[in-house]
């Protein structure tokens, strides 16, 4: 991913910039395109917070043990902070842990959720409702048999999720080193995302909720498929923008950070606004499948080969057609495979 200029140049790997007085960024590896994940270091008396930890890999495990030995006077990770469960944020949590971390903090609907989707990735087969979804959205056999893979790889991007927990919620505070910073929850992207606001140093741990070059994914998922996170992701966008004052510089999980909030996310609502249109024009030609509307929505064909990203677009596909089904604009018939074809009421 090209990386657009930011206010302070990123650190390279086992590198800390300090963005703020005693919050520190740095980046672990990522494998593909999205090339690595932001960590912010906040700086205490004896050791250090982190928010976001990266995914499990050896790659990962080599960029921490760098980042660990330059922390100065050797200064331990005391507590762990996760902004939600997809394995880049928490993928490496258990890892601190084992090395001396003391707390490890999640909101609970992300922990909980991260739980029951390692729990199910020791299924043997695939359940029989997970692949009617599938074939619902119009997958061929051979996607829904990836699909299968692909949730039992979950487990293997997260390094032993630890067994216990403290639970971050809306509205609490965290006195961390010499700043005051508050949960913000949000969800559409997640179950229930946290972000860390510092009001005295005007900052915004935003994690995956605000980024600044890319739009963050919103999927319905085969667990829960009538959900509206389309509508919930919006709304959370709503609440930041009214919460969190505009002069604050934002410390994304992934790019560059970046001033000019409330604009970033009149923008992400507009961009979905477009997008949305752009929905209802094409259904409004004939009834499609949810994965004929790859190129409407997101501009390009979607091949299976890449399957992370197929399932990914499958996933926001759906959550777009689920907005409209619930504003009552789109309906759709089943068809002898078990297959819906959507089009406007
Ligand atoms: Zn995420």
């Amino acid at each position: 991913m090209a990386e657009p200029s930011g206010l302070c140049p990123p650190p390279g790997v086992g590198e800390l910039v300090e963005v703020a007085q005693d919050v520190f960024w740095a980046r672990i590896p990522l494998p593909g395109k999205l090339n690595h994940i932001n960590i912010w270091l906040l700086r205490e008396e004896d050791g250090y917070s982190v928010v976001d930890t990266g995914m499990q890999s050896l790659a990962a495990e080599a960029a921490w043990d760098s980042l660990l030995a330059a922390l100065p006077e050797g200064m331990p990770i005391r507590r762990v902070f996760v902004t939600h469960l997809h394995p880049d944020h928490v993928g490496m949590a258990g890892w601190l842990m084992e090395r001396g971390a003391e707390e490890f903090w999640m909101t609970r609907l992300e922990y909980l959720t991260c739980r029951v989707l390692l729990a199910q990735a020791h299924d043997e087969t695939l359940p029989e409702d997970f692949a009617e979804f599938h074939r619902a959205v119009g997958w061929p056999g051979s996607a829904i048999e990836s699909y299968h893979n692909h949730y039992r790889n979950y487990g293997r991007r997260i390094s032993r999720l630890p067994r216990q927990y403290q639970c971050l919620e809306e509205g609490q505070y965290h006195v961390i080193g010499g700043h005051r910073w508050r949960i913000v929850t949000g969800n559409g992207h997640s179950p229930e995302h946290a972000c860390l606001y510092s009001e005295d140093s005007k900052l915004l741990i935003s994690g995956d909720q605000v980024l600044p070059g890319i739009s963050s994914n919103v999927s319905v998922t085969p667990m829960e498929p009538t959900a509206n996170p389309m509508a919930d992701w919006l709304a959370s966008l709503e609440k930041l923008k009214a919460e969190i004052p505009d002069d604050v510089l934002v410390l994304p999980a992934h790019q560059h950070c970046f001033t000019g909030l409330h604009k970033r996310i009149d923008a992400l609502i507009y961009d979905q606004k477009c997008t949305t249109e752009r929905l209802r024009v094409a259904l409004d030609t004939g009834p499609r499948r949810v994965i004929d509307l790859f190129s409407v929505l997101f501009g390009r064909d979607i091949p299976q080969d890449n399957f992370m990203i197929f399932n990914l677009a499958t996933g926001e596909a759906l959550a777009c057609l689920n907005y409209l089904r619930e504003s009552g604009e789109v309906c759709y018939e089943i068809d002898a495979h078990g297959t819906r074809w959507y089009r406007l009421r």
